[in-house]
């Protein structure tokens, strides 16, 4: 059995990657599971430390940098985010598939460490579609959403690093379509798919 893929889902806040993530998870067909990553950020209401993130201090997120236990990090809007090895390696070495949900410059780290990986980026065929978003989930204050929408325009511009751009209008089509290349990565990589 060859290791399972490491498959990276990007895109700007609003395009709806953590619920779709969500689902493919859920349905449990594919050995999968969502690597919880580590922030700097302060949690969302119904954020628990350990399942949405690892919530650190920028003091704990540095020293766990300097002793090296990130696969990748980057700084986005303003915080810290990062993958820590541990979330990863293990879990693929045992077959089931990892799923990284990080942003560009995350997803360019981990293609130069693992060029083998499968990189997908989420989008909305519409500009309205992500504040619509943003908006409706009412977690961000108006200052932190002209944010994301800033960084959202700076992330579109760099589509074309990822193996598949997927469209997600509809998401139920969007699963699918992530799901069938998700499978051929673990044909590819001769990985059981339960
Ligand atoms: P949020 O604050 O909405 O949870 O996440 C903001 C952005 O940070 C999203 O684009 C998300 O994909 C990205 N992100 C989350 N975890 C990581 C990580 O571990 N590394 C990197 N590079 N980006 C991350």
């Amino acid at each position: 059995m060859g290791t399972a893929p490491l498959i990276i889902v990007s895109g700007p806040s609003g395009s709806g990657k953590s619920t779709l993530i969500a689902r493919l998870v859920e349905k449990g067909d594919v050995p999968l599971r969502l690597s919880v990553s580590a922030t700097t950020r302060p949690p969302r209401p119904y954020e628990r430390n350990g399942i949405h993130y690892w919530f650190w201090t920028r003091e704990q997120f540095q020293e766990q940098v300097r002793a090296g236990a990130f696969l990748e990090w980057a700084e986005v809007n303003g915080q810290w985010y990062g993958t820590p090895c541990r979330e990863v390696d293990e879990y693929r070495a045992r077959g089931v598939g990892v799923i990284l949900d990080i942003d560009v410059q995350g997803a360019a780290q981990v293609r130069a460490r693992y060029p083998k990986c499968l990189s997908i980026f989420l989008r909305a065929s519409s500009w309205e579609t992500y504040e619509q978003r943003l908006r409706q989930r009412g977690t961000e204050s108006e200052e932190q959403i002209a944010r994301r929408l800033a960084t959202a325009r700076r992330e579109l511009e760099r589509v074309a690093e990822f193996d598949r751009v997927v469209m997600n209008d509809e998401l139920e089509s969007a699963v699918a379509e992530v799901r069938a290349a998700i499978v051929e990565a673990f044909q590819k990589g001769n990985a059981h798919v339960g």
